[in-house]
């Protein structure tokens, strides 16, 4: 377990200049297989073997810290302070600062800067071998981003140039000079030191902080020769996406990182074929999921109008790429406001949620802080208790596969390539807004990337939603449709597949065969004063079930934008169009129509023989052409939600894996793991929900849960985690039914399993 060093050893060691290397035991490294959803697991999934565990040390940490020395941190900051906390968290591995902008070791390598403050210590060593002594994994922290004037004056050409031609002077620090990224600099040099402190230390990784391009795009002598060479354009002095420089140099940028990725990768692996390089930040999240063996989300807490949610969705984010293998969230302890009190501390109730978010989301936490003396202690018992709660119910926190059966497109290209229909409507918005409807509808779900469609991640879902997933390429389209074929079901909004991944509109929609409907040719909005008129159906005299809850209302309020179609087949018309009409004078607020037939949801069920899986329901298609998500995302409208949550539902045609029941709004996530499987509760419900930070945490009352167990388990045991409690259970079949008192933060039902 955890050895505590005294003073004296680490003083001992730092004379003697180097530390001990051969002396650390080795843990054993367990080649962990590709984890197949048992058959159990999969009810009407498949394998969840797209991306397996990577050999090596990666999956082994729970737990990470990060200690970000400041300049004259040597000789003043307290080491033996540092390491105690860490055993007191129970971490298993740390992040610490070595080099780059300042060396914390004595390096040899001419131009790498010795903290001023270095004299004859090695604080990154004595750290190192502090850690090691409780047998946590060590990452060395460089930062290559900027560089003194002693670097500039040897390498004028290593120094980031803007548009004018002018070197970067750092934004922050005047006295620093902002690196070219894609030269030299870190081709070359940052090589070296990178080099140097994996052979002097052999550590179990390299993760680099601000690698990728600062301060804006670099015209230096190297990027115009380079990029002239690999593209055959000068630099773009445009930021219009359309233009070929522009998009040239965009797909170069991206090539020249994971080029240097790669280099360093390779280099550290030389030195250390255990050990790896790890950026903070990928080139892109495809990347992401070809190269890493880890990777982590650097989003370290709230700030402007954010859900808490979006740590989970940074979590589903990057779980999109890279599957099984571990993930972790870089979290802060202050404020991350655009002001950067880098030594402030947050309030404990914002600290826990933010963390229980990730977590619940399957990240590993990794808690962040800069500079070794602290001024404000507030945060340190609060990491502590958050650590503590997570280390004793680790063996529930070591997730195999998430069971949500839901999945939400993760278009980057949608992003990158499609600003929207018109001013007003961002493509985020519309994933935004479903995302949040999901979370408020309780609905277990992931993110799914465009760049891995592939039949084994998608088939886990019995529903596929596009969000506004405007930009698809035919190949995507495709996958989708066989998703489809084979029984899958879509819930898809708007523009969806109408571009191509390129950003260019296409005549039709890339899915109009099925959607069922054809573009026709115009776009709307932003529309004022337009509603939806719920509509009977004409034989039955009754209303569709995506209707559910409007049994007191003829209409609800439309979207902003709306896409014109032309049906191709035959559809229910359970919502249709009631146009605009003026809102001013008072006099003329009154409906022009009253009723049109212009169906504003079109909502399709494939014949079964469609359906390659002859156990399955088949697949149910709903296309909205409007931006329900867009909107709701806007002015979170009651019956936007309402709807959304009953086409879902419907097209879903499941129970979802736990069904949530009681006040407030809560993150549900539901998650196997090798012997038991766990539903996570989050509680978001706080009057400071959208705009942090919380003041106080409050409680939410009963939550009655159904959950259904894995095909062929039983429960063997049911506790809740926060708790520290048995709740009575019900059990019929494999539905396990039980009442959660109350969620403070974060409670965890955890059933262990086992076979029937
Ligand atoms: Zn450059």
């Amino acid at each position: 377990m955890a050895i505590h060093l005294s003073r004296r050893e680490f003083f001992e060691m730092t004379a003697a200049g180097t530390v001990a290397i051969g002396s650390r035991q080795p843990r054993p490294v367990s080649l962990l297989d590709a984890w197949r959803l048992s058959p159990a697991a999969s009810a009407g999934g498949g394998a969840f073997t797209a991306q397996s565990v990577a050999a090596g040390w990666y999956d082994q940490p729970m737990r990470w810290v990060q200690l970000t020395l400041v300049e004259n941190d040597p000789g003043t900051f307290d080491p033996d302070f540092w390491l105690d906390y860490f055993r007191r968290l129970h971490a298993d591995a740390a992040t610490l600062s070595a080099g780059g902008i300042v060396a914390y070791y004595p390096t040899e390598i001419p131009l790498h800067h010795r903290s001023a403050w270095l004299g004859n210590s090695d604080p990154f060593g004595t750290l190192l071998a502090g850690c090691r002594r409780m047998n946590m994994r060590v990452v060395a922290r460089t930062d290559p981003h900027a560089v003194r004037d002693d670097v500039r004056a040897a390498h004028p050409d290593w120094i980031s140039v803007a548009a004018d031609g002018q070197p970067r002077r750092h934004w922050a620090n005047p006295e620093l000079w902002v690196a070219c990224a894609l030269g030299p600099y870190n081709f070359e040099f940052m090589d070296q030191v990178h080099r140097e402190i994996e052979t002097k230390y052999r550590v179990d990784g390299i993760f680099s902080n601000r690698w990728a391009p600062q301060g804006g795009d670099c015209y230096c002598v190297h990027c115009q020769q380079n990029f002239k060479a690999a593209a055959g354009f000068d630099l773009p002095r445009t930021t219009d996406r359309r233009d070929p420089a522009r998009r040239a140099f965009t797909a170069w940028r991206k090539a020249r990182l994971t080029e240097l990725w790669k280099k360093w990768d390779a280099t550290v692996r030389s030195v250390n074929p255990d050990a790896s390089f790890i950026p903070n930040g990928p080139p892109d999240m495809k990347t992401a999921g070809e190269l890493a063996a880890i990777q982590f989300t650097d989003n370290q807490a709230r700030r402007g109008v954010t859900p808490p949610w979006n740590n989970g969705r940074r979590a589903k984010e990057l779980r999109s790429v890279m599957g099984r293998r571990p993930i972790g969230g870089i979290f802060s302890v202050g404020l991350e406001e655009p002001y950067r009190w880098k030594d402030s501390v947050q309030s404990e109730p914002e600290i826990r949620l933010w963390v229980a978010e990730g977590t619940a989301n399957g990240m590993r936490p990794w808690v962040t802080k800069f500079s070794g003396v602290l001024y404000d202690r507030r945060w340190l018992p609060v990491v502590e208790r958050i650590y503590d709660w997570h280390y004793r119910h680790e063996r529930y926190l070591r997730n195999e596969a998430p069971l949500a059966r839901v999945g939400l497109l993760y278009s980057e290209q949608t992003q990158a390539e499609h600003p929207g229909v018109a001013q007003g409507d961002r493509a985020e918005d519309h994933v935004l807004g479903f995302y949040h409807a999901l979370v408020e509808s309780r609905i277990p779900f992931e993110l799914v990337h465009e760049a891995y469609l592939t039949p084994d991640r998608l088939d886990r879902f019995k529903l596929l939603v596009l969000a506004d997933a405007a930009a698809l390429s035919d190949a995507q389209c495709a996958a989708i449709r066989d998703y489809v074929s084979r029984g899958g079901s879509l819930v898809a909004t708007f523009a969806s597949s109408l571009y191509d991944e390129t950003g260019r509109r296409r005549e039709d929609f890339g899915l109009a065969d099925v959607f069922g409907v054809s573009f026709g040719g115009r776009i709307d909005g932003p529309m004022q004063n337009s509603y939806l008129s719920l509509d009977a159906d004409a034989a039955t005299g009754k209303r569709h079930p995506v209707l559910e809850g409007f049994d007191d209302t003829p209409r609800i309020i439309n979207g902003v934008f709306r896409v014109e179609v032309k049906p191709k087949v035959d559809f229910p018309s359970p919502v249709t169009l009631i146009p605009t009409y003026p809102d001013l004078p008072m006099e003329d607020v009154y409906p022009r129509v009253a009723h049109t037939t212009t169906r504003e949801l079109y909502l399709r069920e494939m014949r079964p023989a469609l359906s390659e899986r002859s156990e399955s329901k088949g697949a149910r298609v709903a296309y909205i052409p409007w931006d329900i998500d867009r909107t709701f995302w806007d002015v979170m409208g009651v019956d936007h939600l309402r709807l959304l949550r009953n086409v879902i539902a419907w097209a879903a045609n499941e129970p979802a894996p736990a069904i949530v029941e009681g006040p407030g709004i809560i993150d549900v996530t539901v998650w196997r793991q090798k012997d038991s499987m766990t539903v996570h509760l989050v509680n978001l419900t706080n009057p400071m929900m959208m705009k942090g930070p919380l003041r106080e945490v409050i409680p939410v009352g009963a939550q009655r849960v159904r959950i259904t167990l894995p095909e062929g388990t039983r429960a063997r045991k049911v506790q809740l985690l926060t708790a520290g409690a048995s709740p009575a259970v019900q059990t019929a079949g494999r539905v396990v039914t039980l009442t959660v008192p109350s969620v403070d933060v974060h409670e965890v039902i955890a059933i262990d399993l086992q076979g029937a």
